[in-house]
C-alpha cells in the first residue's frame, strides 16, 4: 500500500530555524491549513504542539475543531461568518466590514487588514468604522493581521506593505485605547516574510506554513536557509511483467520497449493527488529511476521490480517540471494515503 512518511527530525529542525529567526516558540503561529499542506492535519498539529508551539492557523472551522484541543489559539483563515458554537481556542478571520456586520456578538476574531494585496481585509479608510463596530458588537479582537503578496520576490513590495501595516497598527492601537479594549496581537509575516526580515519588529508573531514543511520560494538572492523537506511519498509494486521489444505500456501507448525489459506497476496515480504525467517527459523518482509511459488514475510504471519506490522526498524538482510551486505538489496529496512518522 502506498504511504507517506513524515520526518519528525526534519520538522523540528525547520521549526528550530524559524523560531531562531522569529525569537522563540511563542513567536510562531503554525499554519496547518489544507490538511497541513497535505501532510495530515492532526498528525502535524500533534507534532507542532509537542515541539511547544501554542498557536495554529487552519483553513476552516472543520479543520479548527479537529485540533482545537492542542493549542491556545486556532485561527480560521478562510471561512464564512457563522453563529455556530465554537471551541474556546478558535477565532475567525474577519476579511471585510461586511463580515464584521455578519458575525454574531462576542465572536473571537482576527481583523484582516488590506495593506496592498487587495485579496482580503478592510482598507485604511475603514479602520475607524471597523473598530467602532467591533466595540459596539463586543467582538473579541484577538488579533489584527495582514498578508504579503510578494514577500518571496526580489523587489520592495514587502517593505511597502509593511509600512502600510505599521501605519494601520498605530491607528488601531489608538482606537483600542480609545474604546478601552483589551490588548490585541498583530501579525503579518508568512514564511518568506519571516525569513527575509532581520526581526519581526513589533509584530507579536509570524504565521509560517511552507517553511515548516521544508520549503521556501524566497528568491535565493535574498537569502538561503537550510530547510529540510518533511514529507516523502512512497508507492508499492502491484505487479511485474516482461515488456517485449516493440510492446507499449499504458494509456495512449506512449512508452515503447526498445528491447525486452522488466517493468512493474506501482500503486499511486493522479487519483492520489500526484500530478498526472502524460508520459512524454519522464518523472524522476527519488532514486533517479524514470517513469515509463503515462500515469493512470491509480498507478504508474517503472523499470525493474523493486518492491517500493520513493516517488519524491523533495517537491522542488516536481514543482519545476509541472510549472507550479512546492506548495501545490504536497497540498494535493490525498488525505486517504497512510502517513507514518519516521
Ligand atoms: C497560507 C497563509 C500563510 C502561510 O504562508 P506560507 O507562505 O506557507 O508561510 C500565512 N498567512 C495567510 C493569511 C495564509 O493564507
Amino acid at each position: 500500500m502506498a504511504f507517506i512518511t513524515i520526518n519528525k527530525a526534519h520538522f523540528f529542525h525547520n521549526l528550530d530555524v524559524l523560531c531562531a529567526k522569529a525569537g522563540g516558540k511563542t513567536k510562531l503561529m503554525a499554519v496547518l491549513k489544507d490538511n497541513a499542506y497535505g501532510h495530515d492535519l492532526r498528525l502535524m498539529a500533534e507534532l507542532a504542539s509537542e515541539y511547544g508551539l501554542k498557536k495554529a492557523a487552519v483553513k476552516n472551522i472543520e479543520e479548527a475543531e479537529m485540533i482545537a484541543d492542542l493549542f491556545e489559539e486556532v485561527l480560521v483563515l478562510v471561512d464564512h461568518p457563522t453563529s455556530q458554537a465554537l471551541s474556546a481556542s478558535i477565532s475567525l478571520a474577519a476579511h471585510s466590514y461586511e463580515a464584521l456586520q455578519a458575525l454574531p456578538e462576542g465572536t473571537s476574531i482576527h481583523l484582516s487588514f488590506d495593506s496592498g494585496m487587495h485579496r482580503n481585509g478592510i482598507n485604511e479608510g475603514q479602520i475607524e468604522e471597523a473598530m467602532a463596530l467591533i466595540h459596539a458588537k463586543k467582538l473579541c479582537l484577538r488579533g489584527v493581521f495582514t498578508h504579503f503578496r510578494s514577500s518571496d520576490e526580489l523587489n520592495s513590495e514587502f517593505f511597502w506593505q509593511r509600512a502600510n501595516f505599521e501605519r494601520a497598527k498605530k491607528r488601531i492601537k489608538a482606537l483600542i485605547e480609545h474604546y478601552g479594549l483589551p490588548k490585541t496581537s498583530f501579525h503579518s509575516c508568512n514564511s518568506a516574510g519571516l525569513l527575509r526580515t532581520r526581526s519581526l519588529g513589533d509584530d507579536d508573531y509570524a504565521r509560517t506554513g511552507i517553511a515548516m514543511y521544508g520549503y521556501t520560494t524566497l528568491d535565493p538572492l535574498i537569502a538561503t536557509f537550510d530547510l529540510k523537506p518533511v514529507l516523502a511519498l512512497w508507492a508499492e509494486r502491484l505487479s511485474t511483467r516482461v515488456l517485449k521489444k516493440g510492446e507499449r505500456v499504458g494509456y495512449g501507448s506512449v512508452y515503447e520497449a526498445i528491447q525486452d525489459e522488466l517493468i512493474s506497476t506501482y500503486d499511486i496515480g493522479y487519483g492520489d493527488g500526484f500530478f498526472r504525467f502524460d508520459g512524454y517527459l519522464p518523472v524522476v523518482m527519488a532514486d533517479g529511476s524514470l517513469s515509463k509511459g503515462r500515469m493512470s488514475m491509480d498507478s504508474f510504471c517503472l523499470g525493474g521490480d523493486a518492491p517500493n519506490v520513493c516517488m519524491f522526498d523533495d517537491a522542488n524538482p516536481l514543482a519545476k517540471q509541472f510549472h507550479t510551486i512546492s506548495y501545490e505538489i504536497v497540498t494535493k496529496l490525498a488525505p486517504m494515503l497512510k502517513r507514518k512518522i519516521i
